[in-house]
């Protein structure tokens, strides 16, 4: 069987689109009474962004912490303040979510959408396809670039049992409005670690078992990108991070990630580190299945002076290891992709646990 995958319905791309906002949402507003939820990444409480989101008299304003990787619990909770805070307005549900933020933003306010409109807690939607209902309207703002969140049918969350996205089509945004200015003066570090996320994206992908010709087109642009905003620099570099981006993401949504993914899950999980930064230091470690990518790799975080985090498994005792390896394991589509079908018999517990204690 084929994936007949769903897409993002409307894109908006441009320097200085996010002026269209109101326009685009204004659409989605059925009547006065319409509440549109902004979920933004806090980081923006004392920035000009603040005052550009366009609120209107009902609507409500979230601000979302992006200081840690989402956790379901934080989904839920911020979801119950939306319901309540609308219950006592007029017991509606919202006309509609919006996302501005980087990946942790964008992937909470693609939960909250879901978890508005499907009982119980985010940790039982972690997997696949076991989302019911369809999602409230939900719009994702970039405002960091990389990890392809606006593209894909994925909502990466931690739970008590796993880090695993909610992964439906029902997940996928129904507007994106990609706007490179809003994405300048990200500090150098968390730019060039979630630029590292597409560019691992873009290997994983273009070097897996799952590779056919729509993952490559999106995935040699993307990668195409990289290498101009890396090795090169310029004054475009912030539209290419978006499309980078956005094709790293389309990319992936047809074929997988690797084992840079899988290990980097992982450490999340059980150290709390970044996506971007998690896969970074996995990615360092992997030329024996990726030689030219982490070569690369190695000359991009030279030219940027960037120092990867080392020995951050030192001292790691046996049962945090463990977890680590039960965590890395569960993505076994990741394995597969990078290793092919007999992954199982390369891929043994002994060998993960080489590879963390490298890290
Ligand atoms: P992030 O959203 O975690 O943000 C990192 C930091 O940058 C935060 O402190 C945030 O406040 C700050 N920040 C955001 N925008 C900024 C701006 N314009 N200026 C200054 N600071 C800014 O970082 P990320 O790398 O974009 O996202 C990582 C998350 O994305 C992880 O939770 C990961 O699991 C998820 N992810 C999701 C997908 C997906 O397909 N859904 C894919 C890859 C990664
Ligand atoms: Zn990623």
């Amino acid at each position: 069987m084929f994936r007949n995958f769903r897409m993002v319905s409307y894109i908006v791309f441009g320097r200085g689109s996010f002026n269209q906002l109101n326009d685009i949402l204004s659409k989605q507003r059925k009547d006065s009474e319409s509440v549109m939820v902004f979920c933004v990444d806090d980081v923006f409480r004392n920035k000009p962004l603040r005052n550009r989101v366009p609120i209107k008299n009902r609507d409500l304003l979230v601000w979302v912490n992006a200081d840690m990787e989402p956790k379901t619990s934080y989904v839920d909770s911020l979801t119950r303040q939306i319901k309540d805070q609308m219950n006592r307005a007029q017991n509606r549900t919202p006309a509609g979510i919006i996302g501005i933020g980087g990946g942790t933003t964008l992937d909470i306010a693609k939960a909250i959408s879901l978890m508005l409109t499907n009982s119980g807690s985010s940790a039982e939607y972690q997997g696949w396809d076991l989302i019911k209902n369809p999602a409230v309207y939900h719009v994702g703002i970039p405002t960091l670039s990389g990890t392809g969140a606006e593209a894909s049918r994925t909502a990466i969350l931690t739970g008590p049992e796993k880090k695993l996205g909610l992964n439906s089509d029902y997940t996928v945004f129904d507007q994106i409005v990609l706007d490179p200015e809003i994405i300048a003066g990200v500090p150098t570090e968390q730019w060039f670690y979630t630029g590292m996320d597409c560019y691992i994206h873009c290997i994983e992908s273009l070097t897996g078992t799952y590779l056919n010709a729509f993952s490559k087109a999106y995935g040699e642009k993307a990668l195409d990108l990289c290498r101009q905003i890396f090795l090169e620099g310029g004054p475009e570099s912030d539209d290419k991070l978006m499309m980078a981006s956005y094709c790293g993401g389309m990319s992936i949504a047809y074929s997988q990630v690797g084992v840079a993914h899988a290990l980097s899950y992982g450490l999340s999980f059980v150290l709390g580190l970044r996506h971007g930064i998690g896969n970074s230091i996995a990615f360092d470690y992997l030329e024996e299945f990726y030689p030219e990518g982490v070569a690369e790799f190695r000359r991009m975080t030279d030219k940027h002076r960037i120092n990867i985090p080392r020995n951050i498994t030192a001292g790691l005792d046996e049962e945090k290891l463990n977890r680590m390896i039960d965590v890395a394991l569960i993505l076994e589509p990741l394995w597969e992709n990078a290793l092919g079908k007999n992954w199982k018999e390369i891929m043994t517990r002994d060998r993960i646990a080489e590879l963390y204690r490298k890290m």
